[in-house]
């Protein structure tokens, strides 16, 4: 099966219990969600590469590490994964950037792509797939799907709440794409929602409901 790794660091959970509140305001998610996802992508980014360079320090010449190989590439499933989008760019200004809108239709709970734009170059890149909630997986899978087109050099999951059904979703078609969470939570409510959770993502991100 998969890898899962769940990022317990102190600061993450804290944050997290936080966002879950329903009395925390838009503003506050908002702002919440930038500051995990910094923290996310510390951890999913661990195993780049590095190579030697020599600078030159006000005291001595030395061999520091720059990061090696093209840029990576961040691609946020709309319209939530845009709040953790813009987390990963403060810490990662020069990634590049791909988009993938798609719905759940509400009946089926199937995604429905409406718009596809990622860099054209994938092939020798690393990709981190960006969205908050891994709930049926349904969407993540055919995000994925799509990327995987490309050819990516490596694929990540990076979210905020997890769930037992969407990990087992996603591993079944995608075990070779590790996903990092914040949190694994109970379950999967029979609306798609995960619970405990956070309630509706994108709604608290942008004040839509
Ligand atoms: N999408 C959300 O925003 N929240 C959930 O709990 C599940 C899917």
């Amino acid at each position: 099966m998969g890898i899962v790794t769940v990022v317990d660091h102190p600061l993450v959970q804290h944050k997290l219990t936080l966002m879950r509140r329903t009395e925390t305001s838009t503003a506050s998610f908002r702002a919440l969600l930038t500051e995990i996802s910094m923290l996310l992508a510390y951890e999913a980014t661990r195993d780049m590469k590095l190579r030697e360079q020599a600078i030159e320090t006000p005291l001595v010449p030395m061999t520091g590490h720059l990061l090696d190989g093209k840029k990576v590439v961040l691609i946020a499933i709309l319209r939530a994964g845009l709040g953790i989008l813009d987390g990963m760019l403060q810490l990662m200004p020069s990634a590049r950037v791909g988009h993938i809108g798609m719905y759940r239709d509400p009946k089926t709970l199937q995604p429905v792509e409406y718009f596809f734009k990622v860099p054209s170059d994938l092939e020798d890149r690393s990709v981190l797939v960006c969205d908050p909630m891994l709930a049926t997986g349904n969407s993540a899978v055919a995000a994925i799907d799509r990327i995987k087109k490309n050819k990516p050099a490596s694929v990540k999951f990076v979210c905020l709440v997890a769930c037992p059904e969407g990990v087992k979703t996603f591993h079944a078609a995608h075990p070779d794409v590790p996903v990092f969470t914040a949190a694994m939570d109970e379950r999967l409510n029979d609306h798609g929602y995960i619970v405990p959770g956070l309630g509706d993502a994108g709604d608290r991100l942008y004040g839509t409901r």
